[in-house]
C-alpha cells in the first residue's frame, strides 16, 4: 500500500480552494499526505477589492502572489495554473480542458479528487464547467489512479441519497482566516461570506462539507466515512 496519498483539488480560480477546503487541506498536509492544486485560470477578470483599478495583467500578477501565500499557509505542495480565460471557461474547448485536468491527475497520481458540485457552489459558470470536466475525466477513466471524487458543498449541506463527510474546524479557523486574508484582492467577496475576518470562527463555519460523488465506478455510494482516505486501495 502506498504510504502518502495525493489529493487533487481541481478548481477554476485562485481562492476557490481556500473558500471551501481550508480545513480539509490543512488536515491532509498535517497528516503527511499531499494536497495538490490545479486552477484553470489566474482569476484575472475578477474584482480588485480595495486595491483600486488594475489592468488584467496587474491583477493576474497580484493574484499569483496571493495564491502563493495562501497555499503556503494551507500546506499545498504543488500548484499548477492553466491560465485559461477567466470567466470564459464555457467558451474553452472542452476536450482541451479535460486533457489538462487528466494530465494533471495522471502526473501527480491523484488518489482522491475534490472539485465543485453540480451547481458550482456559488452558481459561477466557470465552476460548473470545471465540475462537468472533472466528472468526465474521472468517470471516463482518463485518470486511472483516482479512486474517489468528492464535491465541495456548503457547510450546511445535507442529503439523503448520498454520503457527506464534514471536516471540523478543529483549531484551523486561524489557518483559514490567514489564507482568506492572503487573497487580498477578493476581500469584498470574502467578507460577504465570512464577515469581517477576526479570531472567532464565523457562524456556519465550524465545518466544511464534502459529498462523495463517485468511488471506483459507483456513483454516490452510501457509507459512513471517518476520513476521505477510508477504503482506498
Ligand atoms: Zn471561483
Amino acid at each position: 500500500m502506498k504510504k502518502n496519498r495525493t489529493v487533487a483539488f481541481i478548481y477554476a480560480h485562485p481562492d476557490d480552494e481556500t473558500f471551501g477546503c481550508s480545513y480539509l487541506i490543512r488536515e491532509i498536509a498535517d497528516g503527511g499526505d499531499l494536497p495538490v492544486l490545479f486552477t484553470a485560470t489566474r482569476g484575472d477578470a475578477g474584482k480588485t477589492g480595495r486595491l483600486g483599478e488594475m489592468t488584467r495583467e496587474e491583477l493576474a500578477a497580484k493574484r499569483d502572489i496571493e495564491l502563493d501565500k495562501a497555499i503556503e499557509i494551507l500546506g499545498i505542495t504543488t500548484l499548477e495554473q492553466a491560465g485559461m480565460g477567466d470567466g470564459k471557461l464555457k467558451e474553452a474547448d472542452p476536450a482541451a480542458l479535460r486533457e489538462l485536468i487528466a494530465d494533471f491527475l495522471r502526473r501527480h497520481e491523484a488518489d482522491v479528487v475534490v472539485t465543485f458540485p453540480e451547481d458550482g457552489i456559488s452558481g459561477h459558470a466557470d465552476h460548473i464547467v470545471i465540475h462537468h470536466a472533472v466528472n468526465e475525466v474521472v468517470f471516463g477513466g482518463q485518470a486511472p489512479s483516482v479512486q474517489k471524487l468528492y464535491y465541495n458543498q456548503l457547510s450546511s449541506y445535507e442529503a439523503n441519497s448520498s454520503s457527506i463527510i464534514k471536516i471540523a474546524e478543529n483549531g484551523n479557523w486561524d489557518v483559514k482566516r490567514r489564507a482568506l486574508a492572503a487573497h487580498e484582492s477578493q476581500i469584498l467577496s470574502i467578507e460577504r461570506v465570512f464577515g469581517k475576518l477576526g479570531p472567532d470562527v464565523p457562524p456556519g463555519q465550524q465545518v466544511e462539507a464534502f459529498e462523495l460523488g463517485w468511488e471506483r465506478g459507483v456513483h454516490f455510494p452510501i457509507k459512513a466515512e471517518r476520513t476521505i482516505f477510508d477504503d482506498l486501495n
